[in-house]
């Protein structure tokens, strides 16, 4: 069997990644070793692609008969089409082929019906705006300011989305505006005739092992928090004490259940209450954008001043500490029945709402990562709530409560300085998410990973009761550290904050607005996508300089509680195994949606998280 099927310079049908489409492209090399071709567009675009994405011209001959245009930026159809009056059309004073003007030549005879919304993908062509800079992969001084490519996925997008899209990028249909109130009506009547293909998209590559890997985490994730919890309990929490287990009728308790939905409950009305601004998320592959409402910060205050008053009753908080398993038990639970609902909902969601990892067609592994990306009722936004709201606000109060716990149990009339820099830490953490609540927009949870089980119970119970285990630590072993170590412990936090911090505003607000002033010394690798890969700044110090500072400061979370057990520093060794896997698959997905810009990124910046390490 031959290594390869198409030689260079051969021109075959690619495929154009995430879409069902395949245009004209030129074999330009082969990997050997990745197994991947380099294939070039008719409009320059350079990617990587899969023996399996890419077709012999032989197979398309019907469809070429009917049209010729093989770029993405002038994909033709079955239908004819007035290329002089789409989006797609190449900028004014852009250089055309020959062929390119005879086809134009021919369109204007033909009958005009298709507009952009036949366009899957729509490619428009402007002159750089960016303050930022490009980075070619060449020497600063050969940089030029060349043409910046926007592909803008497009299946059915509002009339006000394409208008928006026409008037971002000044482009006219032709000649006046008339011309392009035409194209609306033609585009109403099409969709009217015709409307857009929904190809059910696959997921085929199985993360986290799989079905058989899915179900042992849904059993060993659950059973991972218990053993933890049992294991704080005891007073020599060495690694091979293992702890007795508990009575089954111990776990559970009604008024414990009653508490935790309450308070799940409040946070949900919390969440509603019309404060704070609505934003839009980034665009889903239907073009749509949601919107959400950034509250969580007044949320998060209004439960404070709640907590406040209560203390204030004498309102006995560190009822938390002590019945902290049964309220484990209580929230698994939830997410539990949470996460049933989530698939069974899920199973009628339209194929476009479903995530892009979550849906194998495998019950097991769509459960666990989750088969739908923004589940909602109403405007009401599940995942999102859940990501910010009970479990990461409910973190603090569990601090708190382990705070009081311990001045109540040791008699303290003030915290240990162990525990005040646990929670101050966490505390900064968690307010700091919420200040930032927009931000969590363009994280993986939000824009690939479906909500199921592992969003579910890692949001309710693995953050609230996983991430506070070094508070409840400090209750049962309690840990002097000296002022010095206490600076020293507080500066490695503050350092790796601000990594943490500055690293994600800068891919934040690169993301959101990439001619941002703030952003004009900074410069990226632009992509066939349209987004750039940041190539200076934090992102050109290592590929993911937010999870460097995430691992220092849980470091700087667990030194407070000393060197006497492994048990504390259980989160930093965790975290650090969850952002190295996380940064793996972040890569693999990034390599599939950026090609060979990806691949020179990496040559750019060739560590993933550790300088000179890894
Ligand atoms: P990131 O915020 O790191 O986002 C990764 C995405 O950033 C990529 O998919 C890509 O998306 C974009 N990107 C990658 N490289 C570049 C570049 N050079 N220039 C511009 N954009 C780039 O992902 P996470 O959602 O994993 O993490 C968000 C934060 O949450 C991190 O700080 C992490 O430490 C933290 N976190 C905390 C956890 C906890 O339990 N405490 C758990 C997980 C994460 P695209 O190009 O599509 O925009």
């Amino acid at each position: 069997m031959p290594s390869r099927k198409f030689a260079d310079g051969e021109v075959v049908m690619g495929r154009w990644p995430g879409s069902v489409l395949y245009y004209e492209v030129q074999v330009t090399s082969y990997d050997d070793v990745a197994h991947l071709y380099t294939v070039k567009y008719k409009d320059g675009t350079e990617l990587a692609l899969k023996e399996s994405d890419i077709r012999s011209q032989s197979s398309f001959k019907h469809r070429k008969s009917q049209s010729s245009s093989s770029s993405p930026s002038r994909r033709s159809s079955s239908r004819s089409r007035s290329r002089s009056r789409s989006p797609g059309r190449p900028a004014k004073g852009r250089r055309r082929s020959a062929s390119q003007s005879r086809e134009h030549k021919d369109d204007k005879k033909k009958t005009v019906q298709e507009t952009s919304l036949a366009l899957p993908v729509l490619v428009l062509f402007k002159p750089s705006e960016n303050n930022t800079k490009r980075y070619n992969g060449e020497p600063e001084s050969t940089e030029k300011n060349a043409t910046s490519c926007i592909i803008l996925e497009q299946k059915l997008k509002p009339d006000l989305e394409i208008k928006r899209v026409l008037e971002q990028y000044s482009l006219r249909s032709r000649k006046d505006d008339k011309k392009k109130e035409e194209i609306y009506s033609e585009k109403k009547t099409f969709v009217a005739v015709k409307p857009v293909e929904k190809v059910p998209a696959k997921t085929k590559e199985l993360e986290f092992g799989g079905r058989i890997g899915t179900f042992m985490l849904i059993l060993l994730l659950p059973a991972t928090v218990f053993y933890l919890l049992l294991m704080c309990k005891q007073d020599d929490p060495s690694l091979l004490n293992f702890p007795p287990l508990p009575a089954l009728e111990s776990l559970w308790e009604g008024r414990v259940f009653g508490i935790f939905l309450l308070w799940f409950f409040l946070q949900a009305v919390l969440s509603l209450l019309p404060i704070g601004k609505v934003v839009e998320g980034l665009p889903l592959s239907s073009g749509r954008k949601l919107q959400y409402r950034i509250n969580g910060l007044y949320a998060f205050i209004l439960t404070a001043a709640a907590i406040g008053v209560l203390l204030y009753f004498q309102f006995e908080l560190h009822y938390l500490y002590y019945h902290f398993m049964q309220f484990a038990v209580s929230a698994a639970a939830f997410s539990l029945a949470l996460s049933i609902y989530l698939y069974v909902r899920s199973l009628k969601a339209p194929e476009e709402e479903l995530a892009p990892g979550g849906n194998s067609g495998y019950f097991i592994y769509d459960f666990f990562t989750g088969h739908e990306l923004n589940p909602r009722i109403g405007s009401f936004d599940l995942k999102y709530f859940c990501e910010l709201r009970p479990g990461l606000i409910g973190w603090v109060v569990i601090n708190l409560a382990m705070l009081l716990a311990e001045m109540k149990i040791h008699n303290l009339s003030v915290p240990s300085l162990s525990m005040i820099l646990v929670n101050s830490f966490q505390l900064l953490y968690v307010v700091d998410a919420l200040w930032n609540e927009e931000a969590i927009l363009t994280t993986m949870d939000i824009t690939h990973d479906g909500f199921g089980f592992m969003l579910a119970f890692g949001d309710l119970v693995w953050v609230p009761f996983v991430y506070s285990l070094q508070a409840y630590y400090l209750v049962g072993h309690p840990t002097t550290i000296t002022w010095p170590v206490a600076a020293a412990i507080t500066v490695l936090n503050c350092i790796g904050y601000y990594i943490f911090r500055s690293a994600n505003s800068q891919k934040n607000n690169f993301r959101r607005n990439p001619a941002d002033p703030k952003l004009a010394n900074l410069k990226f690798i632009p992509t066939a996508t349209g987004k750039g890969l940041l190539v200076t700044g934090w992102w050109g110090f290592v590929r993911h300089p937010n999870y460097l500072g995430d691992i220092i400061m849980a470091l700087a979370w667990s030194l407070p509680c000393g060197f006497n057990h492994i048990l504390p520093y259980f989160y930093v060794i965790y975290f650090i195994c969850l952002l190295v896997h996380r940064e793996a698959r972040d890569e693999h997905h990034c390599k599939q949606k950026y090609g060979l810009a990806w691949e020179r990124y990496c040559q750019r910046v060739p560590y993933r998280i550790f300088p000179y390490i890894y």
